[in-house]
């Protein structure tokens, strides 16, 4: 035989050698049993890289993850809301947060994510304000994004906490309580309370850490900002995994669940966001990035991102009230940053046309704006964050005013994630919390 002839009979075993090896590896992506596909999982890798495989098998092969997985279970399964999580389980269940008029049991739903690994728990929780959407979204989203198998530790999830509320469109509970001013709760007490109690000791007692979402209320809107505690010590700390997004120190509302949290020991943020009423989507994709670097710092997943920018702290902010009445017209952007004098809006008055600049009274940052609204003379329009130098100056400044000046203390109550009804919007509720 002459070299053409070698040659064509070697070209014909290469192709044949490699419609073989196709063939196998056809099979073993295609099947669903998964004992064709474990020999042929190199075993000799380490612990990690192993699991890395098998939760690379195709989606329809859950079970068989799970049981191949088992080796890997580092955690006991979790016993929560008269349930049990499996570790490699997302499971969807519920809590009894009362009932309705007509006496069915209302129980809007808890994502709990087990990891097979140990790590800690993070809870995520929305819409304790009723009307606040955004947090809804960016819970359900993240919480639905992950794969058990990847998780160390477990994720909870709770995306409409006051489900009366959410379907009724309000901030408040059927009895126009706000129920963000009854935690821990009390088995024993108001409905909010046994609400707020009932939520405590079912759901945020299994948590180490949490974030309970919120908006800007009363038609204003809020930069994304997180509301902590900076005093305590696990809140810092805690605080410190979220990357650039902007920190203004506050305690809380002492009812709050926030406040309440922390006092047991689980360090939990206010992670405000936009404005009431509507889903923004811009909003609620940066929330969504933040809580996945906050996830990853936290190792519950495995880091790739890195954060370098310098996340802002506020150990101050000051609400800018209007002292004409009329309509605001705003001319700065939420976010931006504002030195002492430059025009924040104009309050126009219809009637008479006249105009009235609103000035900035100091250097700082816009954390929160009202909407274009009618405004009475008291009114708060804009809130702003400001820098520690500023705000020294600002506390030494008050130190010599007199003490009857009450201005900064109702600043509080435009804490939105506790606000008092304000700008008119009088309730009953407030004044029956201290009954
Ligand atoms: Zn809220």
């Amino acid at each position: 035989m002459n070299i053409r002839v070698y040659s064509f009979i070697f070209t014909l075993l290469v192709v044949n050698l490699w419609l073989t090896s196709f063939n196998v590896l056809s099979t073993e992506v295609g099947s669903r049993d998964i004992e064709v596909i474990t020999p042929e999982i190199p075993i000799e890798l380490n612990r990690e890289n192993n699991l890395e495989q098998i939760t690379s098998l195709p989606q329809h092969d859950e079970d068989a993850k799970v049981e191949l997985a088992s080796e890997f279970v580092e955690q006991a399964p979790l016993k929560i809301l008269k349930d049990v999580v499996q570790p490699g389980e997302l499971k969807e269940l519920s809590w009894s947060a009362g009932q309705s008029f007509s006496g069915k049991a209302i129980k809007p739903s808890v994502l709990v994510v087990r990891g097979l690994k140990t790590g800690p728990t993070l809870c995520l929780i929305a819409a304790i304000h009723g009307d606040e959407l955004n947090g809804i979204e960016i819970v359900r989203r993240v919480v639905r994004n992950l794969d058990p198998m990847e998780v160390n530790g477990t994720v909870i999830g709770v995306p409409i906490v006051n489900i009366f509320g959410f379907t009724g469109n309000t901030r408040y509970l059927p009895d126009r309580r706000d129920l963000n001013r009854y935690f821990p709760g009390n088995p024993d007490g108001s409905a909010a309370s046994r609400i707020a109690d009932r939520f405590f000791t079912q759901i945020i007692n299994h948590c180490e850490y949490v974030v309970d979402f919120h908006t800007g209320s009363f038609k204003r809107n809020n930069l994304p900002q997180l509301r902590a505690d900076m005093n305590v010590e696990k809140v810092r700390e805690f605080v410190g995994h979220f990357g650039s997004v902007a920190v203004l120190h506050k305690s809380g509302h002492g009812k709050s669940l926030r406040a309440a949290a922390t006092r047991e020991g689980i360090p939990t943020v206010a992670f405000e966001m936009g404005q009431t009423g509507s889903l923004q989507e811009e909003y609620v994709e940066s929330g969504i990035k933040t809580i996945d670097i906050l996830i990853r710092n936290l190792n519950i997943l495995k880091r790739f991102r890195l954060w370098f920018e310098p996340q802002p702290v506020y150990y101050g902010s000051r609400w800018v009230r209007v002292n004409s009445g009329g309509i605001l017209i705003s001319k700065v952007e939420i976010g931006s940053k504002v030195e002492k004098h430059d025009i924040l809006g104009h309050i126009i008055n219809p009637l008479t046309t006249e105009e009235t600049e609103i000035l900035a009274p100091f250097n700082g940052r816009i954390l929160g704006i009202a909407l274009n609204q009618f405004m009475l003379p008291g009114y708060a329009a804009f809130h702003i964050g400001i820098s520690s130098d500023t705000y020294t100056m600002i506390k030494e400044e008050k130190s010599q005013v007199s003490e009857d000046d009450e201005s900064d203390e109702s600043d509080d109550e435009l804490d939105d994630e506790t606000e008092e009804p304000e700008n008119g919007e009088s309730l009953q509720a407030g004044e029956e919390e201290f009954h």
